[in-house]
């Protein structure tokens, strides 16, 4: 078997195409292909499916496919053209890459999977690509992987705001609760920002929603307020987001607190600040010994910090009505605590109990949020050379959203022919 047989065999080239010539270039550590169709074909216009003879060929393409040993290997075509009476000249969609790609399938694929496990950078140092072309690929993934999804709302969304960079930039974000994937990202964590992804889908569509976990954000609440029907039914504020106010007032009592006791001397609180905050089955068996020493003594922070754990109970009941119950009985309790944070944070809760309570129903938390923040924060580390929002939102689609994002060649042959 000659060089080129053996290629137009393991390229699987398919008549009227084969393997003209192989050059192999030492030098450059390069292999390049220069495919070639049999003289005297007749090509099919591509609109209206007639076969005429071949006008001519579009400049030379030049595709890079996957290495040949450890030599970047090359596809060389020249994509025929067709002179049709009725559509004029016509190119013929080259069937070894996507249509303005100059990677065949088979090496986009690759780049693709290479860039589900690396940065940017490693891409370029394994594929031997610059930043910008390696780049390319991902948008384009993006692109083709939004084009092909469904257009469905999901059954049960979770809303999200994400500060990028630093600074106080946010993105929103949009789950599928149950599928564990970003559905949608968009600038800023205004109501229109959450809106512009609920007018995606007609009314009927967004009737279906049966349940959305947010943060107590009034944009958030107005938005979805206003395009899911029945929403007050189905807004679940998040119960970690409702804790995170309390653990909030917890710490800012500790804070006086240390700062009061520092003023007369007493340093017993210093470096006791996740002690109050942990859940208590979180609370590190080295540091429990410590922890119930400083419960025996009469501290503030200790009824702010009780108070607060017993606040998480609420949310083990199966029904409203007992949530509600419970709830009751805690804003008594936290209302008449002469601590002012605690106070302040059970006023906030309670004027957004109608939504906090819905959780017996729903069920519903934005913890698959959690879990995928942390794979945002990877994205983020993957990502150093991100230079702006954009680039931001395309690689979370890349690599949370669950998209089809793999280029495939066209189901229809593009280059029908005719000998003579
Ligand atoms: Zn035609």
């Amino acid at each position: 078997m000659d060089d080129k047989a053996f290629f137009t065999k393991i390229l699987g080239i398919r008549l009227p195409w084969f393997v003209k010539q192989v050059v192999v270039n030492e030098e450059q550590q390069r292999v390049n292909i220069y495919v070639d169709h049999e003289p005297g074909i007749k090509v099919r216009c591509p609109e209206c499916e007639i076969f005429y003879s071949l006008y001519d060929h579009a400049p030379e393409r030049i595709y890079r496919h996957l290495n040949t040993c450890q030599m970047a290997t090359y596809i060389h075509v020249r994509p025929p053209r067709v002179n049709c009476p009725t559509h004029g000249v016509k190119k013929i969609d080259s069937e070894f890459g996507e249509n303005g790609s100059d990677m065949t399938f088979a090496f986009e694929n690759f780049v693709i999977q290479v860039a589900k496990e690396c940065s940017i950078e490693g891409i370029g140092r394994i594929c031997g690509l610059s930043w910008d072309r390696g780049w390319n690929v991902l948008e384009r993934a993006v692109k083709r992987g939004l084009a092909r999804k469904e257009n469905k709302i999901p059954a049960r969304i979770g809303v999200d705001e994400k500060s990028i960079a630093r600074g106080h930039k946010y993105e929103s974000l949009v789950y599928d609760l149950d599928a564990g994937t970003v559905e949608y990202v968009c600038d800023d964590r205004g109501q229109d920002s959450l809106e512009s992804y609920y007018r995606q889908f007609s009314e009927k569509m967004r009737a279906d929603v049966e349940a959305v976990a947010m943060d107590m954000w009034d944009p958030y609440i107005a938005a979805t307020k206003a395009y899911i029907p029945d929403a007050a039914k189905k807004i679940v504020f998040d119960r970690f987001h409702v804790m995170r106010h309390v653990l909030e007032a917890v710490d800012k009592v500790r804070k006086n607190e240390h700062k009061q006791l520092s003023e007369l001397g007493e340093h017993l609180l210093k470096g006791t600040k996740y002690l109050w905050l942990w859940s208590q089955e979180n609370i590190p068996e080295w540091r429990r010994e410590e922890f119930d020493t400083l419960r025996a003594k009469d501290l503030r922070v200790c009824r702010a910090w009780a108070i607060k754990e017993n606040l998480r109970h609420m949310w083990d009941y199966r029904y409203e009505a007992n949530m509600r119950k419970y709830f009751k009985r805690w804003y008594f309790w936290a209302t008449h605590s002469r601590l002012e944070p605690i106070k302040k944070a059970a006023k906030t809760l309670k004027a957004h109990l109608d939504n906090i309570v819905t959780y017996a129903r729903h069920r519903i938390t934005n913890a698959l949020g959690e879990s995928i923040n942390a794979k945002i924060e990877k994205v983020k580390r993957l990502a150093c050379g991100f230079r702006n929002r954009a680039h931001y939102r395309t690689a979370i689609y890349f690599h949370c959203s669950g998209l089809d994002l793999f280029p495939r060649p066209s189901e229809k042959k593009t280059l029908c022919f005719k000998y003579g």
